[in-house]
């Protein structure tokens, strides 16, 4: 089934949402944002559990908004599993069928289906507090699924588990949502999850959706400081408009001229922030290999900070009115103090 926010607003005290958002039949579309910028309210709003001021929420084309929560036909996971710890994983998994008025015949062969799905053939019987976390979260998606919903909508269904669990369950939720076609909404303030399993990102900022795009997109074109920030590491250079040529538009500032591809329209003198990522940057001399006319865009200056991670080397390097980093791989045969150069392209920066 296909999802449609059109308009969605909902103002409380201290704090408005407003949303539009699509997600195709089959899709995965993430909601991802800092704790407190509106993911769970619009997820509830979609489930049917807060009714929006204003706007449209449609379910396969339909208008869906006079519609209580057990008619839409969505199915909820919830951040802490909520299973009922009275009953067994059968019991749990059967509920929802159980109000449906399935029989028993198709309630246990639903009930078998979902535990071979969900990789836990032959738990049926166990009581649900003797499971692991990530267990019980697999319990938690197969309820949400038995009544074969048309949209899943899982709210930060990973963040209570440990980081190792957290990346081999978000690949089986990813398995399963690709098994069932099932379009869902999946709520994280983890980027990096985000990035692995959607196949469409909202970036969501103080109760409004900053940029929606797929990965790539997300990562690589962020068109807000916000959404370059949230996503990672960005150097942000203030400079200015001083012409073009081309494609390619010259800049101005404090710590030199660059250049940036760029299609569209900039006027002279417009004030711009250039943005590149520090694992675009490529460390000049010192022992690299790369040569310095390889590069128009260059930056000099004294290295502040270094930071060993193992498979590469952070360099901060302080310019004019800003740090400036630089991911280099491996080792680099540079102190703090020294002077260094550093390179990009135009191809690797963008602007806002
Ligand atoms: P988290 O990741 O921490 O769960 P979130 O992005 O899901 O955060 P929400 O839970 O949707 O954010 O909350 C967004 C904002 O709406 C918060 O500032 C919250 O205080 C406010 N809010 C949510 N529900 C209500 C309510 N019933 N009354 C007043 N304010 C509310």
């Amino acid at each position: 089934m296909s999802l449609a926010l059109k308009g969605i607003k909902k103002t409380y005290p201290d704090f408005t949402i407003d949303v539009s958002v699509t997600a195709q039949k089959g899709e995965l579309l993430t909601l991802l944002g800092p704790s407190g910028c509106g993911k769970t309210t619009t997820l509830h709003i979609i489930a049917g559990f807060i009714k929006p001021d204003k706007g449209d929420i449609s379910i396969n084309g339909k208008i869906v908004n006079a519609l209580p929560p057990h008619m839409r036909r969505t199915g909820l996971v919830f951040q802490d599993y909520a299973l009922f710890p009275n009953m067994n994983v059968s019991g749990n998994i059967a509920f929802g069928l159980q109000m449906l008025g399935w029989n028993r015949t198709d309630i246990n062969n639903r009930v078998e289906e979902l535990l071979h799905l969900i990789r836990l053939p032959g738990y049926g019987k166990r009581n649900v507090t003797e499971l692991s976390g990530g267990e019980q979260q697999r319990v938690a998606l197969a309820r949400a699924l038995a009544p074969s919903p048309g949209i899943l909508l899982l709210d930060e269904p990973l963040s209570a588990l440990d980081a190792r669990l957290r990346k081999d369950l978000r690949r089986d939720v990813k398995r399963i949502q690709r098994e069932l076609g099932i379009t869902t909404v999946y709520v994280t303030h983890d980027q990096e999850e985000a990035f692995a399993i959607s196949d469409k990102i909202a970036v969501m900022n103080d109760g409004r959706i900053e940029q929606t795009g797929n990965s790539f997109e997300i990562y690589n074109r962020p068109e807000t400081r916000f959404v370059a920030e949230f996503v990672g590491t960005t150097n942000s250079i203030d400079a200015q408009v001083a012409g073009k040529t081309g494609m390619i538009y010259e800049l101005k500032s404090l710590c030199g001229r660059f250049n940036v591809k760029f299609q569209g329209e900039l006027t002279a003198g417009l004030k711009v922030s250039l943005l590149v990522r520090p694992e675009k940057c490529v460390l000049l001399d010192k022992g690299r290999t790369e040569k310095v006319n390889n590069y128009s865009n260059i930056v000099e200056g004294m290295v502040s900070n270094l930071e060993y991670l193992g498979d590469s080397t952070i360099i901060e390097v302080k310019l004019k009115n800003c740090v400036f980093s630089a991911k280099i791989p491996g080792t680099v045969p540079i102190d703090t103090g020294e002077t260094v150069r550093i390179g990009f392209n135009p191809d690797d920066c963008w602007l806002i």
